[in-house]
């Protein structure tokens, strides 16, 4: 699976898991880890010491952040200032007073600095290989298309957009400009999610029968542009539910086929434009049943449980930046590995996919799948039924 294959390219984080003391500790114990332990080492074996000093001496492609908010401030600034093969190379805004605050703090030129109106002239920018897309969901498509036409690499914050259509326009656009499209989906990356895949697919608690996930939270500000639908295209399911979607397609490796979901809206005046609660029953071909929750409306589920024949395991907490807390029934199955920083690993990653010619993954096809899942799920809470999902 196209996951997997990423997973085990995690160059990035085998470096710096070796640094960390408690890496040998818990390779040496767990002998249900060895499979993916090999598989790490095997990728770092079969990079050689000459493939990484190539790739340590290589160039360090620069990367254009695209919305100067919460995420690219506290997350991805401070990420690329510890990648490998990525740099801050420039930075789009519609706020003067942000752009020069950036600009001291980062040592970026005003020749680097761009606003919506005047973002196509990166076209003329060789400094930026890369532009990251992190405005609120709406503008992704608009954003993708012009940064492809403009002759860059995207890479695209979660949800990839607003609907599936723009999900399939981005992809055509970036295809047609013969640039990549990655997805920051960052757990994908996490060792907890990637050892939880390794624990499904090699069916260490028999084949998988049944997944529980759901990830939430109490939304605060009335104000904010993710109560908005017209630039949110949706509520908690948009929002994080895609955590608690991608966990379910990530563990079994299969697109749910039929969803059943009700919402509930406790506060129907602060999320009179997007939901606020839903639950909903996803069926899987191989006749796995997934159950999935997520809410604006209060905090307390961030998790997934999966249960096999022959046991069970999960992650609680699961989806934050950090602290993932891994578990099972199994008392020699440990899930527990030291913090990454999610956002630096997925961007080396990419970087790393564009200087070695390789595809990277998760691309648009992937934002894609769980559009259409999404899709499937308010169709069913507006007809009030079991519908399909439909396929790429
Ligand atoms: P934010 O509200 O903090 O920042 C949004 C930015 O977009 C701001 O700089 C704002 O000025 C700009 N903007 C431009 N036009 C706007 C408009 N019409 N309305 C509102 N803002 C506008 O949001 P954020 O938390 O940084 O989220 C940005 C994107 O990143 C979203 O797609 C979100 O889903 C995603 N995100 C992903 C993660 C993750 O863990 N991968 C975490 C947080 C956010």
């Amino acid at each position: 699976m196209e996951v997997f294959a990423q997973g085990l390219g995690l160059g990035f984080t085998i470096r710096a898991l070796r640094g960390c003391p408690k890496f040998k500790k818990l390779s040496i114990h767990t002998m249900q880890r060895r499979p993916f332990l090999a598989g790490l080492g095997a990728t770092a074996a079969a990079l050689g010491s000459s493939a990484w000093a190539k790739q340590e001496s290589g160039r360090k492609l620069g990367w254009a952040l695209v919305g100067l908010g919460s995420l690219s401030k506290n997350q991805l600034a401070p990420a690329l200032a510890k990648t490998t093969h990525s740099r801050l190379a420039a930075i789009v805004t519609g706020t003067p007073a942000k752009a020069a605050e950036w600009q001291k703090q980062y040592g970026i030129p005003d020749s680097h600095v761009y606003n919506y109106e005047n973002f196509d002239r990166i076209v003329d920018n060789p400094d930026v290989d890369v532009v990251y897309v992190v405005l609120p969901n709406s503008m992704h498509e608009e954003f993708t298309i012009r940064a492809a036409k403009a002759g860059k690499h995207v890479f695209c914050e979660k949800p990839m957009a607003n609907t599936a259509e723009e999900c399939r326009r981005m992809i055509e656009a970036v295809k047609s400009a013969g640039k990549q499209l990655g997805i920051g989906y960052r757990c994908q990356f996490e060792p907890h999610h990637v050892e939880c895949m390794r624990l499904a697919r090699e069916k260490v608690f028999g084949e998988l029968k049944f997944i529980e996930a759901g990830f939430g939270f109490q939304a605060g500000d009335p104000a904010q542009w993710r109560l908005r639908k017209s630039l949110a295209g949706g509520g908690a399911l948009m929002d994080v539910g895609i955590y608690a979607i991608q966990a379910c397609r990530y563990l079994t490796g299969e697109e749910p086929v039929e969803i059943v979901a009700q919402e509930t809206k406790t506060d129907p005046v602060k999320f009179a434009e997007v939901d606020e609660t839903i639950s909903c029953s996803m069926k899987f071909p191989s006749g796995l049943l997934a159950s999935l929750m997520t809410t604006y409306a209060f905090n307390g589920s961030n998790f997934f449980t999966a249960i096999g024949q022959g046991g069970r395991f999960g992650l609680e907490a699961a989806y934050g930046y950090g602290g993932q807390k891994g578990w099972s029934s199994q008392p020699g199955v440990k899930i527990e590995f030291p913090a990454t920083d999610h956002f630096a690993v997925e961007m080396d990653l990419f970087s790393r996919a564009i200087l070695d010619g390789k595809p990277f993954a998760p691309a648009g096809e992937e934002g894609l799948k769980d559009l259409l899942v999404i899709e499937a799920i308010y169709r069913s809470i507006r007809e009030g039924k079991a519908v399909a999902v439909e396929t790429v």
